[in-house]
């Protein structure tokens, strides 16, 4: 029987390389992205690639009405199924000062990074739970655990999904659910494309950004069986910053 993982914004970054992990594990993906259909598509050509199979299931992570329709349109045509692997990984920076921070920059990161979480793991989260077995993996960020300058409006979000990973672990851990967050540092996607990385190396221990596949091994090891005592963690991937 097929087993099932979503992995919100898949389309590029961190997303791509855990859908690519997860096909390689064995799971179908569902690949989830925002506008970017080029690029879901390559990922799921890449997963294909490698002999595994996944689609593309397009959805704005902030819409609560198109995360509802897609999921309950997916539950329907697999009726027998459900999405025992949940990485919520869709997230987006506009980044500002405070005190120039428009209500639009705040609005926009917190609905993304935060709320949409909500919204798809409360969908999710119930048949995990009738099943008796699911993983979530929430991807948050140094900057939701030291705070950032420039970033409040992040490190707000992602501070904010930490206390979630940690209530919700509290809440499914006796149905064999775990719920854990990975929090990475500095990685080469298209999120940092605009970072000045030869100054940033510097305060990075270990003296480079990371690769997103090295963020994709955390997770897949977090939604293996192997994993199955650690729930209501937060693990970083930083190279020692
Ligand atoms: P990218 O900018 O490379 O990719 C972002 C992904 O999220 C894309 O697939 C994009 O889809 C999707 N996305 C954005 N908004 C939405 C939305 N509203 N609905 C659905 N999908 C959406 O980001 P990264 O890979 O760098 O980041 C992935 C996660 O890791 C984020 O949560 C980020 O905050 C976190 N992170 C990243 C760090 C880094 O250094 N890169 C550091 C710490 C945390 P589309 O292609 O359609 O736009």
């Amino acid at each position: 029987m097929k087993k099932y993982a979503l992995v919100t914004g898949g389309s590029r970054g961190i997303g791509r390389a855990v859908c690519i992990k997860l096909a390689q594990m064995g799971y179908f993906v569902l690949i989830n992205y925002k506008t970017n259909i080029q690029q879901a598509q390559l990922t799921l050509q890449m997963i294909e690639n490698h002999s595994g199979s996944g689609s593309l299931m397009p959805f704005d992570v902030a819409n609560p009405k198109e995360i509802d329709m897609a999921l309950t349109k997916w539950q329907q045509q697999n009726p027998e199924n459900y999405i025992e692997i949940l990485v919520n990984n869709a997230g987006i920076r506009r980044d500002n000062l405070m005190f120039w921070l428009s209500n639009n920059e705040w609005n926009d990161v917190i609905s993304t990074n935060l709320d949409g979480t909500f919204y798809i793991t409360r969908n999710v989260v119930k048949f995990m739970m009738n099943k008796k077995f699911g993983r979530i993996v929430n991807i948050v960020s140094i900057s939701g655990i030291n705070g950032m300058a420039g970033q409040t409006n992040y490190s707000a979000a992602k501070a904010g999904l930490i206390g979630l990973t940690k209530a919700l672990a509290l809440e499914v851990a006796k149905k064999g659910v775990t719920v854990n967050a990975v929090a990475p540092g500095f990685i080469e996607t298209d999120m940092t494309a605009d970072l000045p990385i030869q100054e940033l190396k510097k305060i990075i221990p270990a003296q480079r950004f990371g690769q997103p596949e090295e963020v994709a091994e955390l997770v897949g090891f977090l939604v293996s069986d192997k994993a199955s005592y650690i729930t209501g963690q937060v693990i970083a991937v930083s190279g020692g910053l």
